[in-house]
């Protein structure tokens, strides 16, 4: 797993209309290599059911469920971490990436109604990834994507009860737990 550490943070969340694309920022974060995501909304369900895939499909990624925004991100700053806020209106990403590429301690801002001006204020980057409206999925993977050093495709996840075996054509799974193949090209 890449060596900096970048947490998510998830404003705005609606429990009833952003679930799934809440789960899908969790979810490209854990796959491209962030180390947790803070979800600053009330949503325990959420939170456990991406833990739960963590834990069958291995690392060490968590959810803290319902913090305060305000708060996290000055205990961030001031342990030495930076903020990237994205935002379509901000600087765009290729003009920011040699800068951020550098931080080792990261914490990635993404909305989901509109966002507190007060977030661009904290920012230390407000980065747009193309400024032309799209997804918070899309902005989070093509970001962690960009200002890796290793590629985050070739991260391995360990400890989870499930592996999947790569295969040409079909679907292969070993379940660590008893060491079996399920062999399925459905
Ligand atoms: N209507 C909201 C507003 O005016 O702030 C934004 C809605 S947008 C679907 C939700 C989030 O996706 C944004 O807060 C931002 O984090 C992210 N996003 C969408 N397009 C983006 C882009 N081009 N660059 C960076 N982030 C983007």
């Amino acid at each position: 797993m890449p060596a900096k550490k970048i947490v998510i943070l998830r404003l705005g969340h609606r429990p009833q209309r952003d679930k799934r694309i809440t789960t899908h920022v969790g979810l490209t974060a854990r796959a491209f290599g962030a180390e947790g995501m803070l979800l600053a909304s009330e949503d325990s369900k959420l939170a456990e059911n991406i833990n739960d895939v963590s834990e069958r499909w291995g690392g060490d990624f968590y959810v803290k469920n319902d913090v305060n925004w305000k708060s996290e991100i000055r205990k961030w700053k001031d342990e030495g971490g930076k903020v990237c806020h994205l935002s379509m209106y901000g600087v765009n990403l290729p003009d920011a990436v040699a800068q951020i590429s550098q931080c080792e301690k990261l914490m990635i801002v993404v909305g989901a109604e509109k966002v507190p001006f007060e977030i661009y204020e904290l920012a230390d980057w407000n980065v747009a990834v193309g400024n032309q409206p799209h997804s918070e999925v899309a902005a989070v993977a093509v970001t962690l994507d960009r200002i890796a050093t290793t590629d985050p495709l070739r991260n391995e996840f360990q400890g989870g009860e499930l592996t999947i075996v790569p295969e040409k054509c079909g679907k292969k799974v070993i379940d660590n737990r008893s060491g079996s193949n399920d062999g399925n090209n459905g």
